[in-house]
């Protein structure tokens, strides 16, 4: 899980149908309508789960409602509450049902509270730690599929690292600005760059 900035608004043509049939029930909206809402969050998102940070595409997605859209009806067509999760149904958004988390991609301190270790892969919290603890594990953020997907990002990292003349050691990345910086260039062009950043950015 990392921060994720809202620098959006509703789309015009969501917008326009959500004003026109004033309506509260999330499921009447259309599907073209849902369809321009999911792309425009998949590229809020960097094309990546808004809990697990696993790269999805917008036809294997589904909308979710930060804030249980039963629980919260007026805040069901609320922009700033929708992100756009993966739909597996291991973990993420299928795991979090109506359950309200405390640490989440909006929080301001999001990045600092979840961290990875990369020898296990497993996230932790740090700061914020029993909040962010708890949100680990009502979505299910160290389900063995996640687990092994990060395990896998960390193996292509350390594929490149002897490239550079720093040291091979995963941890100066995070502690070596320089030597990060390098590295997400060299990576920049990959399919799964957002998802090495990522793993980068969560090194602790
Ligand atoms: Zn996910």
């Amino acid at each position: 899980m990392q921060k994720i900035n809202k620098t959006g608004s509703m789309p015009d043509i969501t917008a326009k149908w959500i004003k026109k049939h004033n309506t509260l029930n999330w499921n009447d909206l259309p599907f073209n309508e849902k369809e321009v809402l999911r792309e425009q969050l998949h590229t809020e998102q960097h094309g990546l789960c808004c809990y697990c940070c696993k790269k999805i595409s917008t036809k294997s997605a589904s909308v979710e409602h930060l804030q249980d859209k039963h629980r919260h009806r007026k805040l069901q067509f609320s922009y700033d509450n929708l992100l756009l999760s993966c739909v597996s149904n291991k973990h993420c958004n299928i795991a979090k049902q109506s359950k309200e988390i405390k640490v989440h991609p909006l929080h301001t301190d999001c990045d600092d509270s979840v961290k990875m270790n990369p020898l296990s892969a497993q996230l932790f919290g740090d700061k914020h730690k029993k909040d962010a603890d708890e949100s680990i594990d009502i979505l299910k953020l160290n389900h063995n599929e996640l687990i092994n997907h990060r395990t896998d990002l960390i193996k292509l990292v350390q594929t490149y690292l002897p490239l550079f003349n720093v040291c091979d050691d995963i941890y100066q990345l995070q502690e070596n600005i320089t030597f990060k910086d390098s590295f997400l260039e060299l990576v920049k062009d990959f399919p799964q760059y957002r998802e090495l950043e990522y793993i980068v950015n969560k090194l602790a």
